[in-house]
Protein backbone atom coordinates (compact mmCIF):
# COMPACT_ATOMS: atom_id res chain seq x y z
CA UNK A 1 0.00 0.00 0.00
CA UNK A 2 2.68 2.33 1.25
CA UNK A 3 4.58 1.25 -2.03
CA UNK A 4 1.96 2.00 -4.66
CA UNK A 5 1.65 5.56 -3.16
CA UNK A 6 5.38 6.10 -3.78
CA UNK A 7 4.63 5.19 -7.18
CA UNK A 8 1.84 7.68 -7.70
CA UNK A 9 3.87 10.17 -5.87
CA UNK A 10 6.70 10.16 -8.39
CA UNK A 11 4.69 10.07 -11.62
CA UNK A 12 3.01 13.22 -10.14
CA UNK A 13 6.08 15.05 -9.81
CA UNK A 14 7.12 13.71 -13.24
CA UNK A 15 4.60 15.25 -15.16
CA UNK A 16 4.67 18.84 -13.19
CA UNK A 17 8.76 18.45 -14.07
CA UNK A 18 7.98 17.84 -17.88
CA UNK A 19 4.92 20.59 -18.42
CA UNK A 20 7.24 23.67 -16.54
CA UNK A 21 9.40 24.73 -19.20
CA UNK A 22 6.68 25.08 -22.05
CA UNK A 23 4.90 27.51 -20.13
CA UNK A 24 7.67 29.14 -18.06
CA UNK A 25 8.98 31.40 -20.65
CA UNK A 26 5.93 33.22 -21.74
CA UNK A 27 4.63 36.02 -20.71
CA UNK A 28 1.51 36.50 -18.43
CA UNK A 29 -0.61 37.44 -20.42
CA UNK A 30 0.52 35.81 -23.47
CA UNK A 31 2.08 37.52 -26.09
CA UNK A 32 2.10 37.45 -29.91
CA UNK A 33 3.56 38.31 -32.93
CA UNK A 34 0.98 41.04 -34.88
CA UNK A 35 1.49 39.62 -38.50
CA UNK A 36 0.41 36.27 -38.60
CA UNK A 37 -2.04 35.15 -41.21
CA UNK A 38 -3.92 31.29 -41.89
CA UNK A 39 -1.77 29.00 -44.09
CA UNK A 40 -4.96 27.36 -45.95
CA UNK A 41 -6.17 24.23 -44.93
CA UNK A 42 -2.69 23.65 -42.72
CA UNK A 43 -2.86 23.75 -39.32
CA UNK A 44 0.06 26.08 -38.57
CA UNK A 45 -0.51 30.08 -39.48
CA UNK A 46 2.10 31.87 -41.31
CA UNK A 47 4.39 34.62 -40.12
CA UNK A 48 4.68 37.32 -41.90
CA UNK A 49 7.95 39.14 -40.24
CA UNK A 50 8.30 42.31 -41.98
CA UNK A 51 11.31 43.54 -40.79
CA UNK A 52 13.37 47.35 -41.15
CA UNK A 53 16.99 47.62 -41.60
CA UNK A 54 17.44 51.09 -42.46
CA UNK A 55 18.36 52.72 -39.06
CA UNK A 56 21.98 51.41 -38.49
CA UNK A 57 25.09 53.27 -38.35
CA UNK A 58 27.73 53.36 -41.10
CA UNK A 59 29.20 50.32 -39.15
CA UNK A 60 27.57 47.00 -41.44
CA UNK A 61 28.85 44.33 -39.32
CA UNK A 62 25.50 44.86 -36.82
CA UNK A 63 23.10 45.24 -39.87
CA UNK A 64 24.65 42.16 -41.09
CA UNK A 65 24.61 39.94 -38.32
CA UNK A 66 20.75 41.19 -37.40
CA UNK A 67 19.97 39.75 -41.07
CA UNK A 68 21.96 36.85 -40.08
CA UNK A 69 19.64 36.30 -37.02
CA UNK A 70 16.51 37.22 -38.88
CA UNK A 71 17.24 34.04 -41.58
CA UNK A 72 18.54 31.70 -38.50
CA UNK A 73 14.96 32.30 -37.14
CA UNK A 74 13.15 31.64 -40.53
CA UNK A 75 15.34 28.74 -40.98
CA UNK A 76 14.28 27.00 -37.49
CA UNK A 77 10.97 27.02 -37.59
CA UNK A 78 10.12 25.95 -41.40
CA UNK A 79 7.49 24.04 -39.94
CA UNK A 80 5.41 27.56 -39.33
CA UNK A 81 5.95 29.00 -42.98
CA UNK A 82 7.52 32.48 -42.36
CA UNK A 83 7.98 34.69 -44.41
CA UNK A 84 10.59 37.57 -44.09
CA UNK A 85 9.92 40.52 -45.80
CA UNK A 86 12.11 43.54 -46.05
CA UNK A 87 10.22 46.78 -45.30
CA UNK A 88 11.83 49.54 -46.40
CA UNK A 89 9.29 51.99 -44.52
CA UNK A 90 9.97 51.97 -40.68
CA UNK A 91 7.08 53.15 -39.47
CA UNK A 92 5.16 49.79 -40.89
CA UNK A 93 7.13 47.39 -40.28
CA UNK A 94 6.79 45.20 -37.27
CA UNK A 95 10.25 44.83 -35.98
CA UNK A 96 12.92 47.63 -36.75
CA UNK A 97 16.39 47.04 -36.24
CA UNK A 98 18.80 49.00 -35.05
CA UNK A 99 22.73 49.68 -33.60
CA UNK A 100 22.15 52.83 -32.44
CA UNK A 101 21.97 52.93 -28.20
CA UNK A 102 19.49 55.79 -27.63
CA UNK A 103 21.37 57.37 -24.30
CA UNK A 104 18.32 57.26 -22.33
CA UNK A 105 18.43 53.22 -22.14
CA UNK A 106 21.01 51.31 -19.62
CA UNK A 107 24.50 51.43 -21.08
CA UNK A 108 25.08 47.81 -19.17
CA UNK A 109 22.71 46.16 -21.55
CA UNK A 110 24.19 44.41 -24.35
CA UNK A 111 20.53 44.36 -26.35
CA UNK A 112 16.86 45.67 -25.81
CA UNK A 113 13.35 45.06 -27.49
CA UNK A 114 10.60 47.79 -26.80
CA UNK A 115 7.42 45.98 -27.83
CA UNK A 116 4.76 48.75 -28.09
CA UNK A 117 2.05 49.46 -27.82
CA UNK A 118 0.22 45.97 -26.72
CA UNK A 119 -3.05 45.44 -27.68
CA UNK A 120 -5.50 43.19 -25.73
CA UNK A 121 -7.34 40.78 -28.23
CA UNK A 122 -8.72 37.27 -28.32
CA UNK A 123 -6.59 34.38 -29.38
CA UNK A 124 -8.68 30.63 -30.14
CA UNK A 125 -7.30 27.53 -29.70
CA UNK A 126 -8.49 25.21 -32.56
CA UNK A 127 -9.12 21.24 -32.93
CA UNK A 128 -6.98 19.76 -35.82
CA UNK A 129 -8.29 20.78 -38.75
CA UNK A 130 -9.69 24.02 -37.83
CA UNK A 131 -13.29 22.89 -36.61
CA UNK A 132 -15.00 24.99 -33.81
CA UNK A 133 -12.35 26.29 -31.93
CA UNK A 134 -12.08 24.57 -28.31
CA UNK A 135 -10.98 27.66 -26.46
CA UNK A 136 -10.24 31.06 -26.63
CA UNK A 137 -7.84 33.31 -24.28
CA UNK A 138 -7.07 36.75 -23.67
CA UNK A 139 -3.57 37.24 -24.79
CA UNK A 140 -1.97 40.50 -26.32
CA UNK A 141 -0.67 41.42 -29.82
CA UNK A 142 2.60 43.65 -30.12
CA UNK A 143 1.90 45.80 -32.50
CA UNK A 144 5.80 46.71 -33.46
CA UNK A 145 9.09 45.82 -31.84
CA UNK A 146 12.11 47.98 -32.02
CA UNK A 147 15.56 45.93 -31.20
CA UNK A 148 18.22 47.72 -30.47
CA UNK A 149 22.24 46.79 -30.17
CA UNK A 150 24.04 48.04 -27.93
CA UNK A 151 27.18 49.02 -30.72
CA UNK A 152 29.37 50.97 -28.13
CA UNK A 153 29.36 48.38 -25.46
CA UNK A 154 29.69 45.54 -27.59
CA UNK A 155 32.77 46.63 -29.93
CA UNK A 156 34.54 47.41 -26.35
CA UNK A 157 33.83 43.60 -24.57
CA UNK A 158 34.65 42.17 -27.77
CA UNK A 159 31.62 40.15 -29.20
CA UNK A 160 32.39 37.73 -31.60
CA UNK A 161 30.06 37.80 -34.89
CA UNK A 162 28.35 34.76 -33.45
CA UNK A 163 27.58 36.85 -29.94
CA UNK A 164 26.47 39.69 -32.26
CA UNK A 165 23.99 36.96 -33.60
CA UNK A 166 23.14 35.63 -30.26
CA UNK A 167 21.83 39.17 -29.21
CA UNK A 168 20.06 39.92 -32.41
CA UNK A 169 18.74 36.59 -32.17
CA UNK A 170 17.77 37.00 -28.38
CA UNK A 171 15.44 39.83 -28.87
CA UNK A 172 14.10 38.84 -31.81
CA UNK A 173 12.76 35.71 -29.67
CA UNK A 174 11.00 38.79 -27.35
CA UNK A 175 9.38 40.53 -30.55
CA UNK A 176 7.73 36.95 -31.53
CA UNK A 177 6.19 36.97 -27.58
CA UNK A 178 8.70 34.86 -25.55
CA UNK A 179 10.49 36.00 -22.29
CA UNK A 180 13.55 35.07 -20.70
CA UNK A 181 14.55 31.28 -20.13
CA UNK A 182 16.97 31.55 -17.43
CA UNK A 183 15.94 28.12 -16.10
CA UNK A 184 18.47 26.13 -17.58
CA UNK A 185 16.60 24.99 -20.62
CA UNK A 186 18.69 25.37 -23.88
CA UNK A 187 17.14 28.46 -25.64
CA UNK A 188 17.81 31.35 -27.78
CA UNK A 189 16.23 32.92 -24.81
CA UNK A 190 18.78 32.47 -21.87
CA UNK A 191 20.01 36.25 -21.47
CA UNK A 192 24.02 36.35 -21.14
CA UNK A 193 26.93 36.69 -23.37
CA UNK A 194 26.17 33.66 -25.70
CA UNK A 195 29.88 32.39 -26.44
CA UNK A 196 29.82 31.78 -22.57
CA UNK A 197 26.75 29.20 -22.45
CA UNK A 198 29.23 26.34 -23.96
CA UNK A 199 26.23 25.11 -26.09
CA UNK A 200 26.72 24.29 -29.64
CA UNK A 201 24.81 26.87 -32.15
CA UNK A 202 24.42 29.23 -29.16
CA UNK A 203 23.47 31.97 -31.63
CA UNK A 204 20.54 29.83 -33.45
CA UNK A 205 17.26 29.37 -32.14
CA UNK A 206 17.32 25.51 -30.53
CA UNK A 207 15.27 22.57 -30.55
CA UNK A 208 13.08 23.90 -27.32
CA UNK A 209 12.95 27.29 -29.17
CA UNK A 210 11.32 26.04 -32.37
CA UNK A 211 8.82 23.19 -30.05
CA UNK A 212 7.56 26.88 -28.48
CA UNK A 213 6.90 28.55 -31.56
CA UNK A 214 4.95 25.07 -32.39
CA UNK A 215 3.10 25.21 -29.53
CA UNK A 216 3.08 28.61 -29.16
CA UNK A 217 1.58 29.26 -33.13
CA UNK A 218 0.07 25.71 -34.26
CA UNK A 219 -4.02 25.77 -34.57
CA UNK A 220 -4.57 29.41 -33.36
CA UNK A 221 -6.78 32.34 -34.85
CA UNK A 222 -7.85 35.31 -33.28
CA UNK A 223 -9.95 38.24 -33.49
ZN1 LIG B 1 15.82 39.25 -23.06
Amino acid sequence: MKKKFVAIAVMVLMVSCFTLPASAHEFSPERYFQLLVKNGSNSMPNINFTYNITKFTANTTFQARALESINNWASAVAAIKPAVINEPNASTAKAIFSDNWPNTFDPTKPGVAVSAPLITSTIYTYKSGWGTPKTASSVQMISQTAIYANRVLLLNLGYSDNDLRHNYAHEIGHALGFTEANDGTLSIMKQGRGSTFGWADYWKPRTHDVSDMTTKYQLKLWS
